[in-house]
């Protein structure tokens, strides 16, 4: 009985210290800021054929609300950078991410190449690096800053990779092993690992963050999936698994 007593008040407190966490998820772009767009055409139940527009915003945003469901139902206080269609810049979301003192903020993004084989899925974490192919999803996702803007990032960055980038790093590599546990065999898509990325929304938060890339819109196989509930359910209780890993270890 006595052991019983202590396992519930173990248990109690575990849960408060869950509840004591703030994680804010960043649907990626939004309003005229589409993202990445995308044709998508296919064959309805009445053998009609369909042309879909398929806009990186709107998948970033149906993303972020089924992992925001989830996490709440773990005892998480989660909130998001925007609920709707609409434009927020990146100095916002980061604002944001200061005023709601969020422990954890996750980006959440969709990836596009203009080469069609392009594909996979892959986690960023704000570090510096070298690295070419890395630059070009930075530019993307970095998209209408201006030059005051950049010379910010580039002395904010620094001391924010000093703070930051250890805890970062071990939530990148805690959420990109379940989403490989969960998509890479079931929905054969391509694992593309974990990477530094200079991404300013990362740095502007001031905390330990991620940004993810759920796989790339551009390549029609993976564009198909990307849209199926299957894999939106997949990925999304992958993230909420490895944020919950995350804050127990
Ligand atoms: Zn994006």
């Amino acid at each position: 009985m006595k052991r019983l007593l202590i396992l519930v008040l173990l248990l109690a407190w575990f849960n408060t210290q869950l509840y004591a966490v703030t994680v804010l998820l960043d649907p990626g772009h939004g309003g005229s800021d589409t993202g990445a767009k995308m044709f998508y055409s296919y064959v309805d139940k009445h053998g009609k054929k369909r042309n879909l527009h398929v806009l990186e915003k709107d998948l970033s945003l149906i993303f972020a609300k089924k992992i925001q469901e989830k996490l709440k139902k773990q005892g998480v206080l989660v909130h998001l950078s925007r609920s709707y269609d609409h434009e927020i810049s990146l100095d916002g979301r980061a604002e944001l991410a200061q005023k709601l003192k969020a422990d954890l903020f996750i980006s959440i993004h969709m990836n596009a190449s203009t080469n069609r084989m392009s594909r996979g899925f892959e986690t960023f974490y704000l570090d510096n690096h070298n690295d070419v192919a890395i630059k070009k999803v930075e530019d993307i996702e970095n998209v209408g800053l201006t030059g005051d803007q950049l010379i910010i990032k580039q002395i904010i960055t620094d001391l924010i990779v000093d703070r930051t980038a250890k805890a970062s790093r071990l939530l990148a590599q805690t959420v990109h092993a379940k989403i490989k546990k969960k998509t890479n065999k079931s929905f054969k898509i391509k694992d593309r690992g974990i990477k530094p990325g200079l991404f300013y929304v990362l740095a502007m938060a001031k905390r330990p963050g991620i940004l993810l890339e759920v796989s790339f819109l551009s390549n029609p196989k993976e564009l198909k999936k990307v849209l199926t509930p299957e894999f939106q359910e997949a990925y999304s209780n992958a993230v909420v698994d490895g944020v919950i890993s995350y804050l127990r270890k």
